[in-house]
């Protein structure tokens, strides 16, 4: 069954395709000059989408064992082929893909995988080819682990993952407005350029994976101001068109970082926090200041202007 969800992909590799070919067509020719897609960028997109699903073919072989471990010793219940086990499986899923989308923007050890998604500074079809091999290293497959327990067999497990993703696909476009009452229901692409944006007021908003129903539930949702254009990418941008740069950069980044700070504690931040404690961290080293700690007095103007810039980026603003 995991050759025939990678069949599902494949399957929708030409798709894929037809609608990069039509959106560079018709952007090109409704706004001119804009250059919304870019050779380069679309072939850093498509490696890293080879290189990933490469990856996952291995992974599968080593995480299918754990899921079938969960799903013969720990399930609760065992679901009969029907519509209805359908849905409680794609509901399920969804929101086990928020509550993973959501910790990939909050902790770094996810983030460094995740970020690969979002180092992109153009937003079109082929953004959503930007995925990350390391998505097995990270850990990406343990939030899929209840699904198992609630009696979902592997091979559904896989095929969901996967349903969910192609999905996704076409969310990532401008060439869409908004999408009337659908924006209540489901990720769309106005909800998702959102999610790519770096402006104040949208970066770490709208984790949906299909339906948004869940970022308006648990207050991560913000919709997009037709007076205010998303600017895409990542705060600490990356400049290459290089797949493996743009998979391995924040993992060197992280290793650097928790080799160089001291104490326990600054190294399991390192690691774990969010992304903008390394953020704050690198600004107060180029200020040539000392590692963040709770309470410090150190701070140089400088580090705190810096500080100031990367996390007012970073940060989640406050609900009213
Ligand atoms: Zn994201
Ligand atoms: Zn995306």
């Amino acid at each position: 069954m995991q050759f025939d969800a990678e069949l599902l992909l494949l399957a929708m590799a030409p798709v894929f395709l037809a609608c990069i070919g039509w959106e560079a067509w018709h952007l090109k020719r409704t706004r001119p000059g804009a250059q919304l897609y870019s050779w380069r960028d679309t072939l850093c997109n498509t490696a890293l989408a080879l290189m990933h699903q490469a990856a996952d073919k291995l992974a599968w072989l080593a995480i299918i064992p754990v899921y079938t471990f969960f799903y013969d010793h720990y399930r609760i219940t065992t679901w009969p082929p029907s519509w209805g086990s359908f849905v409680v499986l794609f509901v399920a899923q969804d929101l086990l893909y928020y509550v993973f989308h959501r910790c990939s923007h909050r902790v770094r050890w996810l983030w460094a995988a995740h970020v690969v998604h979002h180092s992109s500074e153009r937003m079109n079809f082929s953004t959503a080819f930007r995925q990350s091999l390391m998505y097995p290293v990270a850990g990406m497959w343990l939030f899929w682990i209840p699904l198992a327990v609630l009696g979902f067999a592997p091979k559904v497990i896989v095929a969901i993952v996967l349903i969910n993703l192609g999905f996704q696909f076409f969310v990532h476009t401008q060439a869409i407005g908004k999408l009337g009452w659908l924006e209540y229901v489901f990720n769309t692409p106005s909800i998702h350029r959102v999610h790519h944006a770096r402006n104040d007021r949208y970066i770490d908003r709208n984790y949906a994976g299909v339906l948004v129903i869940w970022d308006r539930l648990f207050g991560s949702y913000v919709e997009e101001d037709l007076g205010e254009a998303p600017v895409y990418g990542i705060v600490e941008s990356l400049h290459t068109y290089n797949p493996l740069k743009a998979t391995f950069h924040e993992w060197a980044s992280l290793a650097a970082d928790f080799a160089s700070v001291s104490g326990w504690r600054n190294k399991l931040r390192a690691l774990f926090a969010p992304p903008a404690w390394a953020a704050d961290y690198h600004a107060r080293r180029a200020a040539g200041s000392s590692v963040p700690r709770a309470g410090s007095t150190e701070d140089s103007s400088e580090a705190i202007r810096a500080k100031q810039d990367h996390t007012a980026a970073f940060q989640t603003p406050r609900r009213p």
